[in-house]
């Protein structure tokens, strides 16, 4: 596919940075190799704009993979980093901050009893597995093919290959035996969790589920999904764990357990809590947290968990989260997702516009997406021209036609127009698309 549009400082500089950084990017999906083109280079971002190196400015509708849902540089999270910066930016022992924002996510997220700070999501989940294992003494995890839970070695297994329940190593570099204590499922089939703790009696610790998956692009759980799950674990004496990374005081105040209500066992959180700083968090049941070094058997531990500037962004974003906050989002998120759709059926193309509260996502299919197997039979090649044409005309969308698209309070009626006036363009370029 040829660009019309050029970004010769972005260009120059992925060109340095792929001398140095394998695929010139830190995050895999960042390179833009599903859409092909150059990847942007931002150098700021103010409320529903970035700003690239070469003096563009785009509509944000990716939020920094969710992070930024007050918009960029709100300035009261802007005031409490500089405030905390200016006392010093880490001291490796306890501090008031790390106390706050545990106190905030304890008293947002009532199956939340203790919860311990770490620094990415990865390391959440990663650790709360680790936390299952040990306090149920099994070795066996389950996943959803297409959840996404960080690159935690374990979690990173996938079915496929003709492997229906046992997964395989889906990256070099992850051993056999790493990953087959990992069983992966097809999303949303109680039954194949049901046969899973059948053909596995006393083995598996825990059940981790993304609370509503974003990393398919957006899937929900369909009714009585994530209920069936933690009665099918409390049946059969594992953890249910809700991997809240992404829906975490996203979907709601209290993330997507505050739109289902199913109470887990254990809990992942990270992005929005850390205002746009590396902070993540795993928390739950008192019993179960009471496992984890120093008070229990179970090691954990972070040079920087906690850091004081982080959890100063954290907490303010946080605390700017209240019910009008979250009202705004929804609505942004609605009007969105109608124009979009109108502008796609207007040039016959067919989609799903996915939600689940306020995340959302375009599959470009008619065809209902449950799980993994759906999402992935939808027409990229009508996504990759429809996110070039957004690109050209200042929207910047995920490079991937399998993630979720995030907006923020900042996103304004005059961004919305923005958006608006591009959809159109983009419908048409996504219809006349060849595969
Ligand atoms: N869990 C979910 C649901 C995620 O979406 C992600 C990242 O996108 C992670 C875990 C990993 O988080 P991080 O990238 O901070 O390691």
């Amino acid at each position: 596919m040829a660009y019309s549009y050029e970004a010769p400082v972005s260009q120059s500089l992925f060109d340095r940075a792929s001398v140095v950084t394998p695929g010139g990017v830190n995050s895999p999906v960042r390179a833009f190799r599903a859409v092909g083109g150059t990847p942007r280079f931002m150098v700021s971002g103010t409320g529903p704009y970035l700003t690239d190196a070469d003096g563009r400015e785009y509509v944000d509708l990716v939020c920094s993979w969710g992070p930024m849902i007050l918009g960029h540089s709100h300035p009261e999270v802007i005031a409490a980093v500089q405030e905390a910066v200016s006392r010093g930016t880490s001291f490796g022992t306890p501090g008031e901050g790390e106390v706050a924002l545990a106190e905030e996510i304890v008293a947002r997220i009532e199956p939340v009893e203790q919860v311990r700070l770490v620094s990415s999501g990865t390391e959440a989940t990663m650790s709360a597995i680790r936390l299952a294992r040990g306090f149920t003494g099994r070795a066996k995890v389950v996943k959803f093919a297409g959840c996404y839970h960080g690159h935690v070695d374990a979690l990173l297994a996938a079915a496929g290959s003709g492997v229906a329940t046992f997964g395989l190593p889906d990256t070099p570099g992850v051993t056999g035996a790493t990953a087959g204590d990992t069983v992966v499922l097809p999303y949303n089939d109680l039954d194949a969790v049901r046969a899973a703790f059948a053909a596995h009696p006393g083995e598996i610790a825990c059940v981790i589920t993304e609370a509503s998956p974003g990393n398919m692009g957006v899937v929900p759980p369909g009714d009585g999904f994530n209920a069936g799950l933690k009665e099918l674990c409390a049946a059969n004496g594992a953890l249910y764990i809700s991997d809240e990374v992404m829906t975490g005081f996203r979907t709601s105040k209290a993330g997507w357990y505050g739109v289902d209500g199913v109470r887990p066992d254990l809990m992942t959180f990270g992005k929005v809590m850390g205002g746009g700083f590396p902070a993540a968090a795993f928390g739950g049941r008192g019993d179960v947290m009471a496992h984890l070094a120093p008070a229990g058997p179970v090691y954990q531990a972070g040079t920087l968990s906690g850091n004081p500037v982080a959890t100063a962004a954290g907490l303010a974003q946080l605390r700017l989260l209240d019910d009008a906050a979250y009202a705004r989002i929804d609505a942004v998120s609605a009007e969105l997702r109608s124009l979009v759709g109108d502008a796609l059926t207007k040039e016959g193309v067919a989609h799903t516009v996915s939600a689940a509260s306020n995340m959302f996502s375009v599959f470009f299919t008619d065809r209902p997406v449950r799980d993994y197997d759906d999402a992935k039979k939808q027409d990229v090649f009508r996504f990759t021209a429809f996110f070039h044409s957004m690109l050209e005309q200042g929207v910047y969308l995920p490079p991937s036609a399998f993630e979720s698209w995030f907006v923020s309070t900042a996103h304004d009626e005059r961004a919305i127009e923005r958006v608006a006036a591009a959809l159109p363009a983009a419908a048409r370029a996504a219809s006349e698309a060849t595969a």
